[in-house]
């Protein structure tokens, strides 16, 4: 135990220790590798502008899809995708915005240095050395790659510190289904500058969920840093295009009519905008013997394209509230568990929910959109 002026320290009795403190957001903004270029700002600006446009716009023209592995861990792999996504970006884009999911974060439900691993931004070696600082500092040149490539990002948030780092590069950020109730991330997403998607919890509650939106949606004063990460009240101004991601549960998929029509409802009781984003995967590909199939994802696409395409021929069809899709996918098909990955790495593969291969699911993308 430490010693302090009046003896023996009696708190802070189960912290080993402190790092040297890491650099700040603002000084890692600034590093020659780091700094945002006129085009990244370019892309991540229009990024907002256009998909809060289609979630905000009563009779939008076009839709959204956020596509990408469910982590990142390996940039090479990751690159690969990077194009991939643009190439099928200029195929679309008369009638999507492609935004991609790239998440640095993981919500592991425990943590041990060994098989667990809560994202690259906390592990970036992959191996329990928890080098936080190097995460972050590849973290934002990868986005910023991505970026200069003309993609606009997408990122799940899991605390109150990261987006210091990368709300410059972020056009839309979301928090999940184990954080969509947290007391401290709610509030931090009433100020972030992306759009703001908050999933269904896990119990599928629609209340909750639109509990969760509203607090996103309004004005928060809460306890944090600055950019030079000193505490201060940090007060915000709400973010009015905050939204469901719709996810499922084990119970139940939640994308069908007679949810949306409850959950509009209650968003315009509430003043929300009556707009939700469909996930294609988690709890809406539970297999009877609850494993997340990538073979259940492709039939999920198909069926929730078809639903989006019926509304744009029926504007008063309740899909008309489905703006876009989240859907997970990598170079290949399937995921691998970290331990194999270290064993053995293939490009491409995911380390953490099972996607669907990329070229499979353009194709069943296409296929159903266009006919
Ligand atoms: C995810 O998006 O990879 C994820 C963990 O989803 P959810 O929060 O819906 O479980
Ligand atoms: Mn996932």
């Amino acid at each position: 135990m430490n010693d302090t002026p009046g003896g023996k320290q009696a708190f802070e009795t189960r912290i080993d220790s402190y790092s040297e403190p890491l650099t700040k957001p603002f000084a890692m903004k600034q590093e020659t590798d780091c700094v945002r270029s006129d085009r990244a700002k370019e892309v991540f600006e229009k990024g907002i502008i256009e998909t809060k446009e289609i979630l905000l716009s009563e009779r939008p023209t076009r839709r959204i899809a956020i596509l990408g592995g469910c982590s990142f861990h390996d940039p090479h792999g990751a690159d690969e995708l990077t194009d991939r996504l643009v190439e099928f970006k200029r195929e679309v884009e008369n009638d999507w915005v492609i935004v991609e999911r790239i998440n640095m974060l993981k919500p592991r439900t425990k943590e041990t240095t060994k098989d667990d691993w809560a994202g690259y931004m906390r592990d970036p070696r992959l191996d329990g050395s928890i080098d936080i600082e190097f995460g972050r500092r590849q973290g934002r040149k990868f986005y910023l790659n991505v970026l200069e490539k003309g993609l606009p990002i997408a990122t799940e948030y899991l605390d109150t510190l990261t987006p210091q780092f990368i709300d410059d590069l972020i056009s839309y950020a979301w928090i999940g289904a184990r954080s969509a109730c947290d007391p401290m991330l709610r509030p931090m997403m009433s100020g972030v500058t992306a759009v703001a998607g908050i999933k269904n919890t896990l119990s599928g509650d629609h209340t909750q969920t639109i509990n969760n939106i509203q607090t996103v949606f309004t004005p928060s004063h809460y306890p944090g840093v600055n950019h030079s990460v000193e505490e201060c009240k940090v007060n915000t101004l709400g973010n009015e295009t905050a939204h469901p991601i719709l996810r499922g549960w084990e119970a139940k998929p939640n994308f069908y009519a007679e949810d949306l029509k409850e959950i509009g409802a209650m968003q315009s009781a509430r003043g929300l905008p009556v707009a939700v984003i469909v996930d294609t995967a988690h709890g809406h590909c539970l297999t009877s013997k609850k494993k997340k199939s990538p073979n259940v994802q492709y039939d999920r696409v198909a069926e929730v394209l078809t639903l989006m395409k019926q509304a744009s021929d029926d504007p008063y069809s309740h899909h008309m509230m489905a703006r876009g899709i989240m859907s997970e996918i990598n170079l290949l098909e399937g995921n691998m568990s970290l331990q194999e990955y270290r064993e053995n790495p293939i490009k491409g593969m995911s380390i953490t929910d099972p996607c669907m291969a990329f070229d499979k699911f353009r194709e069943v993308f296409l296929k159903t959109w266009y006919g």
